[in-house]
């Protein structure tokens, strides 16, 4: 979709830090990261809610995920997907966020 902005970091019109891509997904790490790591996961298919994506263009995101807590070494975290402007949905293109949740001696730094 022309204007969705994470279609055009899909198509690299505009920068981001990507930390995986398959033929049908794409990771990369937040630019307001709630905590230091702080990624979201994408269909390329665009979409803008869940049940707008269908299944197979989905298969990958749970594994995926699993590959940056692995990778990341993550012990607390929080996997996110918010539909909708109530339920806090920003950014139109179905994201599911990986927020680490790190100890209190860590912080974004
Ligand atoms: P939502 O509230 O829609 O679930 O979350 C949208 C997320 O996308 C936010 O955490 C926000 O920081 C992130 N975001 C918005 N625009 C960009 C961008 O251009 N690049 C990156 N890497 N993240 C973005
Ligand atoms: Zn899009």
């Amino acid at each position: 979709m022309a204007a969705c902005i994470f279609c055009k970091i899909i198509r690299g019109e505009i920068p981001a830090l990507k930390i995986f891509e398959s033929e049908k997904t794409l990771a990369f790490l937040d630019i307001g990261p709630l905590s230091k790591g702080h990624s979201l996961i994408i269909p390329k298919y665009h979409g803008a809610k869940l049940h707008d994506i269908p299944d197979d263009q989905l298969s990958e995101v749970l594994s995926v995920a699993k590959k940056i807590a692995l990778a990341q070494n993550l012990e607390n975290y929080n996997l996110l997907q918010n539909n909708g402007r109530i339920a806090h949905q920003v950014v139109d293109h179905v994201h599911f966020h990986v927020i680490p949740k790190p100890n209190e001696t860590e912080g974004l730094g």
